[in-house]
């Protein structure tokens, strides 16, 4: 008899996505604005986009192979010398993927099956259900975080393995600051633990106190792997390319080549042209317009705060993330809220219940939105909460 990987089922976690789908097509509204969405707004930067053409006219004329599994050289060199290059790391430190998402499940394949895995609540659900998915979910520990907190964990008092790290965070919008982050570095040293920081948004940093990258931090390059992105700042969502940082310093030995061995395995690399387009955005003109989509995003979060703010609501984050958080009001919980927005201002938010038990009582509006579907959203904000 065929056996299923029983995790699936037991993925506790409230579906949204579908939920609100289904909201959305019933109450039939035709002027919908979407704020719930954490896709981008804007197009593909223009130089990535020539790059990526470019390539494909090379593609044309001349064979281009499979590309390394590691990821092309020259987007590796280029990675290191944008980001990390205080860090004394190398290009054979990074390695090009397709999306953080693959990673956060991928790199769990090289812990054993009995090792103590850890995530927050809220969370982006992906680190918790690749968990289950993996059949780990006995050794899964869900660490709470509070609102007085921004619902940034810190480390529990007992040990794990690998806990999985968000920051700038996703729902909540707020992000780790050096004491924060050195705290669970300290804890991962001890436990000879290991973090996985998903870093999609280390771009949209903005405030001195936050660390751009978890290398700021004394002792991350023994214990942290880092995930960054290209999909967020630079539009690449529908092109899909990220990479990873896995320091060789690492306290526990192989990790980088199991790692290295994996990706050679279970993955011929990353499109050609897909790199080059990335390699694009960390030149100086593609890296500008990388940085002014960045720069919109953030304004357009900044907005929303404003305007919730202004209505007397709780808020958190949009400074330093793209998204902002916010409380609900009395005597409603996010699926009523959500509720409320969607039929009297036909505006779509994301409960935060979706994200774990502590993100109840929140809703997450997001900054990957026009101008002008931001002002609209503020101006049926202001005049709706007049009937709260
Ligand atoms: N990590 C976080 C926290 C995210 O919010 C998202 C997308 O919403 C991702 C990862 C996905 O990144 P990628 O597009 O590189 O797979």
């Amino acid at each position: 008899m065929v056996i299923l990987q029983q995790g699936f089922l037991e993925i506790k976690r409230e579906y949204i996505f579908p939920i609100i789908e289904k909201k959305v097509i019933d109450c039939q509204k035709k002027d919908l604005l979407n704020l719930g969405i954490g896709d981008v707004a804007l197009p593909l930067v223009k130089p990535a986009a020539e790059a990526f053409c470019e390539a494909i006219e090379t593609m044309k004329i001349k064979p281009i192979g499979y590309p390394s599994s590691h990821g092309e050289k020259a987007l590796r060199e280029a990675i290191v010398e944008r980001y990390y290059k205080n860090f004394e790391f190398t290009p054979a430190d990074v390695f090009i993927s397709d999306g953080i998402n693959s990673d956060l499940g991928n790199l769990a394949e090289l812990f054993s099956s009995e090792s103590l895995f850890g995530v927050s609540d809220p969370t982006y659900p992906v680190p918790l259900d690749v968990c289950y998915m993996a059949g780990r979910w006995p050794y899964l520990s869900v660490i709470p975080t509070d609102e007085k907190d921004f619902f940034l964990p810190s480390p529990p008092p007992f040990r794990l393995d690998v806990m999985y790290l968000c920051s700038p965070n996703n729902p909540s919008g707020t992000a780790m600051k050096k004491d924060l982050l050195q705290k669970w570095v300290n804890w991962a040293l001890e436990h000879k633990a290991i973090l996985i920081m998903d870093a999609a948004y280390s771009d949209f940093v903005q405030d001195p106190d936050v660390p751009k990258t978890i290398y700021e931090i004394e002792g991350a390059k023994q214990c942290a792997i880092e995930l960054r992105s290209f999909s967020k700042s630079a539009g690449f969502t529908g092109l899909r390319c990220s990479y990873s940082i896995v320091p060789s310093t690492l306290h526990t030995p192989h990790i980088k080549t199991f790692w290295a061995k994996r990706m050679a395995t279970k993955s011929n690399g990353v499109s050609y042209p897909v790199q080059q387009a990335a390699l694009a955005c960390l030149k100086e003109e593609g890296f500008l317009a990388t940085m002014s989509q960045v720069k919109h995003y953030l304004a357009m979060a900044s907005k929303l705060y404003e305007a919730m703010k202004n209505q007397g609501f709780e808020v958190m984050g949009g400074t330093n993330a793209p998204y902002v958080f916010v409380k609900c009001p009395e005597g409603y919980d996010s699926w009523s809220f959500f509720d409320f927005l969607l039929n009297k201002a036909s505006i779509v938010s994301v409960p935060g219940s979706g994200f774990g038990n502590n993100g109840k009582g929140y809703i997450r509006l997001s900054g990957f939105i026009t101008l002008e579907v931001c002002e609209t959203a503020i101006k049926r904000l202001e005049n709706l909460f007049t009937l709260i």
